[in-house]
C-alpha cells in the first residue's frame, strides 16, 4: 500500500516559473508595474475578450464584479448555494441580499428556470445574476442571458472552475457581462492568492480598475471635477486596495503558457476516472460535457454511507474533499437571512452524497489507479454495513 498522499488538488510549478518570479524580484517593480498589464493582456487574449482586470484573489474579483455591476444596498442577487460562499459573499459586501435559485441536477450548476420563477417572486429588483459553471461544466450562458435581459439585471459567471473550459468555440469568459476567475493554488492555474475578471465592456473594465486602486483616480480623462495638476488625485468612489503583485502576475504570466496542457492533463484523468469507476455499484459519476474543464471530479454514494467512505479514503491518505456544504445552510446565512433545510432539495440532496477525487495536472497513471482501487474495496464494504 502506497503511504503517499494524494492531495484533492495541487499547483504545478516548473522550473520556468521559479524563474519568471526570481527576475521579477532583481527588478524595479515588486507592484504596480508592467507585469500586471503584461498578465491582463495576455488572459484576455487567451480567453478571447476585450478586457481582463487582475484581482488580489478570486473572492476580491467578484466583489469587483458586483460592484462594477452596480449592485447597491438592498438589490437582489441571485446565485447557487452549491458553490463556495465567496459568490454570494460578494453580493452581501454590497450590502445586497443573496436569492439562492435550486440547481439542475444534469449540470449541478445555477436552473435557468428556478432563476426566473426566484426573480419573479422577488421583492426587490434584480441587479444581477451570478450563475457557477460548477467543476468546470459550462453554465447555459444563453439561457441565462435572457433570465439576466428579462429582468434589467447583469449577468456575472463565476468561472473559478472554469478556466479553459468551452461552449462550442468560445471560451468561458467571453459571454456574460462580466466573468470571474480565481489563482488559488488548487484551481486551474496559480499566482499563490490571485484573481481576474473579464469583460467586453471598456467601461466596466474602468469600473473594475478604480474600485481595485481605492476608488482613485490620477489621469486627467478620469476626473469629474477640474484637474489641477500632475500631483492631482481624486478618489471618486470608495474602493479597495485589490491590486496582484508583479511577483503574481509574473508567476501567473509563466503558468499561462501551460494552461492548455493543464487543461488536457485535467480532461484525460477524468475519462479515466469514467471508464474505471462506472462499474462501481453505489457511485454516481458527474454529468460530462465536451467542454468541460475539470476543476473537480465529484461522485455520489449514498448520503448514509459518504462520511464512512470519505474517512476510509483519508485513512488510505487520499485527500478526498466535500464541494459543498450548502452556501444557505451556514449559520451566518441562516442568522442573517432565515434560511433553512428544505429551502433548495436539489443542493441539499446532491450535496449529501459528494465526495470530490483527486484531480490535478502532476497526478500519475499510478495515483488513478490507486484511488480506484480503493473506492472500488470501500464503497462496496459501506453499502454492505448500511444493509445489514
Ligand atoms: C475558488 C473560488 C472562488 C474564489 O476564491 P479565492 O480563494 O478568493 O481566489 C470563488 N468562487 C468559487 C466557486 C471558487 O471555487
Amino acid at each position: 500500500m502506497s503511504n503517499k498522499f494524494i492531495p484533492y488538488g495541487h499547483q504545478s510549478i516548473s522550473e520556468e516559473d521559479i524563474q519568471a518570479v526570481v527576475d521579477i524580484l532583481r527588478g524595479d517593480w515588486l507592484t504596480m508595474g508592467p507585469s500586471v498589464e503584461e498578465f491582463e493582456r495576455a488572459f484576455a487574449d487567451y480567453i478571447g475578450v476585450r478586457e481582463a482586470v487582475t484581482f488580489s484573489n478570486g473572492t476580491a474579483a467578484l466583489h469587483g464584479a458586483m460592484h462594477a455591476a452596480g449592485v447597491r444596498p438592498g438589490d437582489g442577487v441571485v446565485a447557487p448555494s452549491m458553490t463556495f460562499a465567496a459568490t454570494s459573499n460578494a453580493a452581501v459586501y454590497c450590502s445586497a441580499v443573496p436569492l439562492f435559485a435550486d440547481l439542475s441536477p444534469q449540470t449541478l450548476c445555477l436552473d435557468p428556470e428556478q432563476t426566473r420563477a426566484v426573480c419573479k417572486s422577488a421583492k426587490r429588483p434584480i441587479k444581477v445574476i451570478a450563475p457557477v459553471s460548477f467543476a468546470g461544466y459550462p453554465v447555459d450562458i444563453a439561457a441565462f442571458r435572457e433570465v439576466a435581459a428579462a429582468n434589467g439585471a447583469l449577468l456575472i459567471e463565476d468561472a473559478s472552475h472554469a478556466l479553459g473550459a468551452e461552449r462550442g468555440a468560445r471560451k468561458v469568459g467571453q459571454e456574460a457581462d462580466l466573468t470571474t476567475f480565481s489563482f488559488h493554488p488548487v484551481k486551474h492555474i496559480t499566482t499563490g492568492e490571485g484573481g481576474m475578471v473579464t469583460t467586453n465592456s471598456p467601461e466596466l473594465a474602468h469600473r473594475l480598475r478604480v474600485f481595485r486602486s481605492h476608488g482613485i483616480v490620477k489621469q486627467p480623462d478620469d476626473f469629474v471635477r477640474p484637474y489641477a495638476g500632475p500631483w492631482d488625485n481624486d478618489m471618486i468612489d470608495l474602493g479597495y486596495n485589490y491590486r496582484l503583485s508583479d511577483i503574481s502576475c509574473a508567476l501567473g504570466m509563466s503558468q499561462l503558457k501551460r494552461v492548455d496542457a493543464f487543461v488536457a492533463r485535467r480532461k484525460a484523468i477524468a475519462s479515466e476516472y469514467r471508464e474505471k469507476l462506472s462499474d462501481i455499484p453505489g457511485t454516481v459519476l458527474p454529468p460530462d460535457h465536451p467542454g468541460h474543464s475539470y476543476h473537480l471530479f465529484s461522485i455520489w454514494v449514498e448520503p448514509h454511507i459518504r462520511k464512512n467512505v470519505f474517512m476510509a479514503l483519508r485513512k488510505a491518505q487520499i485527500g478526498v474533499q466535500v464541494h459543498y456544504v450548502p452556501v444557505h445552510l451556514h449559520t451566518y446565512y441562516r442568522n442573517t437571512f432565515a434560511y433553512k433545510e428544505g429551502d433548495y432539495p436539489n443542493t441539499e440532496r446532491l450535496s449529501a452524497g459528494e465526495i470530490s477525487l483527486p484531480i490535478y495536472p502532476d497526478m500519475t497513471g499510478e495515483d488513478i489507479d490507486f484511488v480506484v482501487d480503493q473506492l472500488r474495496q470501500i464503497v462496496p464494504r459501506a453499502m454492505a454495513v448500511l444493509n445489514d
